[in-house]
C-alpha cells in the first residue's frame, strides 16, 4: 500500500545512494540492448592478431564462442610470446603450466589449470565446457583428458624460455615483474551481430611461479566472466589480487548496476587497492564489453593496453587509463 512516510524514507535512501554512486551513467536495472554490431576486444598487443582471427570466424558465420576460441589460439601458438601457450615462461622448476577458461553466451563455462604439454589449453577448456559435466580440470587430469580427446603432446619450453629460466636461476628471486615485456595473459571478449557475448582467457601465468600455482585466468569470475544480459569482462595482471576481489565478476556486476565499462573496470581496480596492501608493486588490469557494444579498460599501473576491433579495417590499440 502506498504510504507517504515510507515513500519519503525510500526516496531519501535513493537520493543518498545516488550521491554516493561515483558514476551513475545508467539507471540501475535499465536494460542495455545490443546494437547489431560486431565488437572484439582483447588484452595487450598480441590482441591485434587475435582479434583478426576472431573477426574472421564471426564473418564466416561462426558463433561468438567459436570466435573467442579461435582468437586466443593465435598467441597460444606463437613461440615468441612468452606469456601464453607454446613458449610461455616456465615455473621455477622448469614446467610450462598453462591456465585457460572460456564462457559462452548461455553461461556455460569450462577451464583447465596447471595443464602441461598442450599448445592450446583454450581448446581443452572448450571441450571441458562442451563435453563434460564439469567446469574445471587441473594438472594431470586435464592432460589425460586432453590426450584422450586427441590433443597432441608437445614440449612447450623453447630455447628462449629455457635461457630465461637459466638466467632467473642466477638469483632465483620470486619477484613478479609488472607488465612483463608489455604483454601478458590474453583475455578476449567478442560480441556477434546478434548481440551474443562470449569470452576466453589463456596464460602461462606468472613467470617462475611455484609449481602448482594457479592464478585468476582459469577461474570463472576472476579472470573472465560473461553474462549475456549485461556484458563480459576479463583480467590480466597479478592473479592473486584479481582472485581476491573476484575481479571479472565484479566488473560485470558493476555494469549491471549502471556503471559504464571503463568505470566498472576502474572500480574493480580500486577494490584491489583497498584489499591489497602491496598494490603499488603489482599490476592488474580489466577489460569490459557491455551488451550495447560499449567497451572500456582500466589498470592499476600505467602501461596496460588493449586491442579493440569494431570493423574489418578498424582494429587498433588503446592505452588504458591507470590509477597510479
Ligand atoms: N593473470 C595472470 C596470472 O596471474 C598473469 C598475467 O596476466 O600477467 O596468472
Amino acid at each position: 500500500m502506498f504510504n507517504r512516510r515510507n515513500f519519503l524514507k525510500k526516496s531519501a535512501i535513493f537520493t543518498s545512494l545516488a550521491g554516493l554512486a561515483p558514476w551513475p551513467t545508467l539507471a540501475a536495472g535499465r536494460k542495455v540492448t545490443a546494437t547489431g554490431k560486431t565488437t572484439i576486444i582483447s588484452t595487450w598487443n598480441h590482441g591485434l592478431q587475435a582479434n583478426v582471427a576472431a573477426w574472421r570466424v564471426l564473418q564466416n558465420g561462426g558463433s561468438a564462442t567459436d570466435a573467442v576460441e579461435a582468437g586466443v589460439r593465435v598467441p597460444e601458438s606463437d613461440p615468441e610470446n612468452t606469456s601464453v601457450g607454446l613458449g610461455g615462461m616456465p615455473d621455477r622448476d622448469g614446467h610450462v603450466t598453462l591456465d585457460a577458461c572460456i564462457m559462452d553466451p548461455s553461461g556455460n563455462c569450462g577451464g583447465v589449470a596447471g595443464l602441461e604439454h598442450i599448445e592450446h589449453p583454450i581448446s581443452v577448456a572448450r571441450k571441458v565446457m562442451d563435453d563434460t559435466p564439469h567446469v574445471l580440470l587441473v594438472g594431470d587430469g586435464a592432460l589425460q583428458f586432453a590426450l584422450a580427446n586427441g590433443f597432441e603432446k608437445k614440449d612447450l619450453l623453447t630455447a628462449k624460455t629455457y635461457k630465461a629460466w637459466q638466467e632467473w636461476f642466477k638469483k632465483a628471486e620470486y619477484k613478479p615483474v609488472i607488465n612483463i615485456e608489455n604483454h601478458d595473459t590474453i583475455g578476449l571478449l567478442a560480441q556477434d551481430k546478434d548481440g551474443n557475448i562470449a569470452g576466453a582467457c589463456t596464460t602461462s601465468g606468472l613467470a617462475f611461479k611455484m609449481y602448482g600455482r594457479v592464478g585468476d585466468s582459469p577461474i570463472i569470475g576472476a579472470g573472465l566472466y560473461v553474462d549475456n544480459d549485461i556484458g563480459g569482462a576479463t583480467a590480466t595482471g597479478m592473479g592473486e589480487a584479481i582472485v581476491k576481489v573476484a575481479g571479472s565478476h565484479l566488473v560485470v556486476e558493476l555494469m549491471r548496476q549502471g556503471y559504464a565499462p571503463e568505470e566498472a573496470c576502474k572500480a574493480a581496480v580500486e577494490r584491489i587497492v583497498k584489499k591489497e596492501p602491496g598494490y603499488k608493486n603489482l599490476q592488474a588490469g580489466f577489460l569490459a564489453l557491455r551488451k550495447d557494444g560499449k567497451t572500456g579498460g582500466y589498470a592499476l599501473q600505467k602501461g596496460f593496453n588493449y586491442a579493440l576491433m569494431t570493423g574489418p579495417d578498424n582494429n587498433r590499440m588503446v592505452d588504458a587509463r591507470a590509477l597510479l
